[in-house]
């Protein structure tokens, strides 16, 4: 027979947060070692359960919920995402305006295939959340990476933002809060983007699916509540505030100048029927996740899980000559700079796959996150302060004398 050979859409799609290095841990694994996973935002093995009364909801909803539903979703759940977008500030925004899909990666890639011709471009945060990155290739579009400034909070550099524009553009992607920076955005930075947009007629992706994990009172402000002149399609879902990643419900919404996008809307109309509807029974956690009890601010006061691991990891990466990390705002990441002068570190797939096998850690490279120098490294602070403080002292004495 002759070889199969995937198909060359794939041949600039790239998705190593489970690429090579995830495989050796499995491989691993299959040993008989125990591996400390601070690759993966999954909150739930970590002990971050979902709340109860979602859980209960779809228990109670199952033998209901045998059947198709609408393509974009249970007319309950998308009515309680349009009330919750209004109580945020977000108006006009009908029913039909809101998808809901399973998780927020496959309408990720459907707002993508729905968008792009071949060459078109898309404005893409480096580093990213790289399923934008897959997503824009695999519809036959590109990326064009716009640098984050770590000296500035690793906010978006808006005037390589502008230097990317070319008649081919067609949106700009903001990751708040972000993923892996852990960045939230001010009001200003997230109005100037904005304004960018409007100017060179971009549709605006906002991924807002860290929206309520927030630390040190840093506030965030949703981009569709900034204007009603431009498209912007807003990304959330039950996977991290919910701690529901398993459950995989995400939800998109189009909001603002929807007349002029009528051709991209019948679009994604076809590919939501295409796919018929998402995983039924879980939409049913919608309602009283969105309306509910937000259990997840109980993590993230001061003696609150998250924050105090969040602090924990802060203060001993910093801890750690050469290494330097910005405290993160928001989000369950980390991103450390590896000082390039002391670790001269050239390749950081290796780098990880090194410290996987000496220590049994498995964290991210930071160029899989379409980072351009191989000199970051993403954390994931989701285990336990003792387990966390463990893992990361150890990390500290693998990277002492670390060489390649
Ligand atoms: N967007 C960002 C920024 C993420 O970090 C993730 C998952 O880690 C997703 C989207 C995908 O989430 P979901 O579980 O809803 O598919």
């Amino acid at each position: 027979m002759r070889p199969i050979i995937k198909s060359n859409k794939l041949d600039t799609v790239c998705y190593d947060i489970r690429g090579p290095v995830h495989k050796e841990a499995r491989h691993l694994e299959d040993e008989g070692h125990r591996i400390l996973k601070l690759n993966i935002g999954n909150p739930a093995p970590f002990g971050f359960e979902a709340p109860e009364e979602i859980v209960r909801d779809v228990i109670l909803n199952l033998p209901s919920a045998q059947g198709y539903c609408e393509s974009k979703g249970l007319f309950s759940a998308r009515k309680a995402i349009v009330q919750h977008y209004q109580s945020q500030g977000i108006f006009g925004v009908d029913i039909e305006d809101v998808y809901i899909g399973n998780g927020v990666s496959e309408l990720i890639v459907m707002a993508m295939q729905g968008l792009l011709n071949t060459d078109d471009e898309v404005l893409i945060p480096s580093p990213d959340y790289p399923l934008w990155t897959a997503a824009v290739h695999l519809s036959g579009g590109k990326a064009q990476h716009y640098r984050c400034d770590e000296e500035s909070d690793w906010f978006p550099d808006l005037d390589d933002i502008k230097s990317k524009i070319t008649p081919r553009t067609r949106a700009l992607v903001l990751i708040n809060p972000n993923n892996p920076t852990g960045a939230v955005y001010s009001r200003d930075l997230l109005l100037e983007a904005v304004e960018i947009c409007r100017q060179h007629d971009l549709i605006l992706f906002a991924d807002e699916i860290y929206d309520k994990i927030l630390y040190d009172e840093a506030q965030h402000i949703p981009a569709a509540s900034l204007s009603d002149d431009i498209l912007t399609v807003t990304f959330n879902g039950l996977s991290k505030s919910y701690r529901a990643a398993g459950f995989r419900v995400g939800w998109m919404m189009l909001s603002g100048n929807l007349k002029d996008a009528k051709s991209y809307i019948e679009g994604l109309d076809m590919l939501a029927s295409m796919r018929l509807c998402s995983n039924v029974p879980n939409q049913h956690a919608i309602q009283t996740a969105l309306g509910g009890y937000q259990s997840i601010n109980e993590l993230l006061i001061d003696d609150g899980r998250l924050k105090v691991q969040r602090d924990t990891c802060v203060e001993l990466l910093n801890q750690i000559p050469g290494i330097s990390v910005k405290c993160p705002k928001g989000a369950m990441y980390a991103f450390p700079k590896l000082d390039a002068k002391k670790f001269n570190i050239r390749d950081d797939e290796r780098l990880v796959l090194d410290l996987l096998k000496q220590k049994k850690i498995l964290l991210v490279q930071g160029t899989a996150f379409n980072w351009p120098e191989p000199d970051h490294l993403r954390v994931v602070f989701l285990p336990h302060k003792e387990e966390l403080e463990k893992a990361l002292i150890e990390f500290g004495e693998f990277m002492d004398g670390y060489r390649q």
